[in-house]
């Protein structure tokens, strides 16, 4: 059974997405948790970070830095923004492909929920 964001990645589902490259893809949530909400996912198939080899390493980083740049083109980058990864049952993870929120325009409270 593929997951949601396999069927994103191979344009079975709609979604808005903002960037796409080799290694992953980002688009904006469809439940925003703050006035910008967008997730980047991997197009490799991960379940969770728990499953990443030592061989992730440059895919890992490459998605971070995709993430702070479009913090940048989003012009969220200066006011500040969040970068989660929510990982297995506890995590709150509900969909089991790898992903990265990037949650910004309001201020984020601490600890999270
Ligand atoms: P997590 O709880 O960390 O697994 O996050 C999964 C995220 O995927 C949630 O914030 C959902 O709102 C989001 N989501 C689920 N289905 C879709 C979809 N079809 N398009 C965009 N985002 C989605």
């Amino acid at each position: 059974m593929k997951t949601i964001f396999k069927r994103i990645i191979d344009r079975e589902l709609p979604a808005h997405i903002i960037h796409e490259d080799e290694l992953c893809l980002a688009f904006y949530d469809v439940s925003p948790q703050a006035p910008t909400h967008v997730l980047v996912i991997p197009k490799k198939e991960i379940r969770s970070l728990n499953e990443t080899q030592p061989e992730d390493q440059l895919l890992l980083g490459h998605m971070l830095i995709v993430t702070t740049r479009l913090a940048r083109e989003l012009n969220v980058a200066n006011d500040g923004y969040r970068v989660v990864i929510n990982i297995n049952e506890n995590g709150g993870q509900t969909v089991f492909h790898l992903h990265m929120h990037l949650l910004a325009g309001r201020a984020l409270t601490w600890p999270p929920g």
